[in-house]
């Protein structure tokens, strides 16, 4: 805590799979040689840079840009950008951190980085989006590229932000090299489902989880948070496979339909219209939204918090539960506090971890890499085919390797021991660096 101050996210991250790993340290010491620990709680490398840029009536801003490269043991930095006027240093190690695990988990060949900016970009232009994206990349390219450290989207960073990054990318540097950057648009070399991947990964992931207690998710009762890109496509897949889903959120409130939320109209408000969701009411007159609140004391059988960190906590789970949730994901990185994940542990409701339930977004960036490195396209069908086969392989892995440390059932578990397991073996074979 000394050597990181004034970084709680990053050091409940780093808790979590301490104690999720110290039944492996025991059972094999030699994998705590070499100050492995230490050096897999250190990055490789930190940077943070200023960003000026100027808004549409010519006024200069001065914002703060970081990336930062936890671990290239498996291969090149992979990660996503946040912009949001919440990041800090330590929101980027947090989920730096946490991508090292998670990218293992995929089998991918990939590192773990992550990146951000406290930018704001809640009500700015299209413009102003473009001009912050190209003086963010004129410091960023310096340290990325397809085989070194390559960055995606996160919050407040989709399509139209990656796009504007890649074209300055590739303005600077003067190449093409469309392996440097992920989430890009189809036209400009981005995969067939990566928009979608991470949603329906983590409803594979949740369906998985279900059918291991005998359930599926043909009418079932769903609420999901956020309505961004993880919310929405969640939101879809949860319909395609028979559930309902009957909230959702955003930063100012929540949406309860009972009839089931539309997936085109959430789709209109956010994506094209980027209007907040009190404007859903506005076009379906089944709907209510309540501002100021957050979804958990909706009754329903799944959950999927896919907003932000901590956004669900103790008393919010002790709601879930005693409305007799069956099964959550975290569709978000770290969205529920320990707190919480300790009621939904006491009450066996099954419980999906971020670090493996939503890596199916970073698992199609590593599809959409091996496609821009050999220059070809797969199509929709093959690249989701792909995805749901990286999605029931992680909950395989996490579920035997849970059982095999004497956690049957302990999804997190799973996730932290296998991911370090796979870290820490090419920490080793690398030799010290
Ligand atoms: P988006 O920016 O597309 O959407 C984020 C959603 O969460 C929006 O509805 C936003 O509300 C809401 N939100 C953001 N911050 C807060 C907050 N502090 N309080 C309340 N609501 C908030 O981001 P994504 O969907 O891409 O990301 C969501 C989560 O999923 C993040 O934790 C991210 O790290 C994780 N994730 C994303 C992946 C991806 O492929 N995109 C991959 C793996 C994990 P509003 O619309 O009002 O801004």
């Amino acid at each position: 805590v000394h050597r990181n101050p004034a970084e709680p996210e990053f050091h409940q991250a780093v808790a979590e799979v301490l104690h999720s790993i110290q039944p492996v340290l025991q059972q094999r010491p030699e994998l705590g040689d070499n100050a492995l620990l230490q050096r897999l709680c250190e990055p490789e490398r930190q940077v943070i840079f200023r960003v000026t840029w100027t808004d549409d009536k010519g006024n200069a801003h001065v914002n703060r840009g970081f990336r930062v490269g936890f671990s290239s043991a498996l291969g090149p930095y992979k990660g996503g950008l946040r912009f949001h006027r919440s990041v800090t240093l330590g929101t980027v190690k947090f989920l730096a951190f946490e991508q090292i695990f998670k990218n293992a988990l995929t089998g991918l060949g990939i590192g773990g980085g992550k990146g951000g900016s406290d930018f704001d970009p809640s009500g700015r232009s299209d413009g102003e989006i473009m001009r912050f994206c190209q003086a963010y990349m004129t410091e960023l390219h310096r340290h990325i590229g397809p085989h070194t450290d390559v960055p995606a989207g996160d919050i407040g960073v989709g399509g139209r932000e990656i796009g504007y990054l890649f074209g300055q990318y590739k303005r600077i540097t003067n190449r093409f090299d469309a392996g440097a950057l992920t989430g890009k648009d189809l036209n400009i070399g981005g995969s067939q489902a990566r928009p979608e991947a991470t949603g329906y990964g983590a409803v594979y992931f949740l369906e998985a989880m279900l059918a291991e207690r005998g359930h599926t998710l043909e009418g079932k009762t769903a609420v999901v948070s956020g309505s961004g890109n993880v919310a929405q496509y969640a939101l879809v897949k949860l319909h395609q496979l028979g559930a309902k889903v009957v909230a959702c959120s955003d930063s100012t409130g929540t949406l309860y339909d009972p009839t089931g939320i539309r997936a085109d109209i959430l789709h209109e408000v956010k994506q094209v219209q980027r209007r907040k969701l009190d404007h859903y009411v506005e076009l379906v007159s089944s709907a209510r939204f309540a501002p100021d609140r957050r979804p958990w004391d909706i009754p329903c059988d799944i959950a999927l918090p896919s907003a932000t960190q901590n956004e669900l906590g103790e008393a919010d789970a002790v709601s879930l539960a005693k409305n007799n949730l069956i099964a959550l994901a975290e569709g978000a990185n770290m969205p529920c506090t320990p707190e919480a994940i300790k009621v939904f542990q006491e009450a066996r409701i099954a419980f999906g971890p971020g670090k493996a339930a939503n890596a199916g977004g970073v698992a199609t960036s590593g599809l959409e890499m091996q496609q821009n490195a050999a220059r070809t396209k797969w199509s929709f069908e093959h690249t989701e085919q792909t995805l749901a086969h990286i999605m029931h392989s992680i909950h395989h892995t996490c579920l035997v390797t849970a059982a095999d440390h004497g956690k049957p059932g302990d999804y997190i578990t799973g996730a932290n021991v296998a991911g370090f397991l796979t870290v820490a073996s090419a920490m080793n074979t690398l030799g010290l660096v």
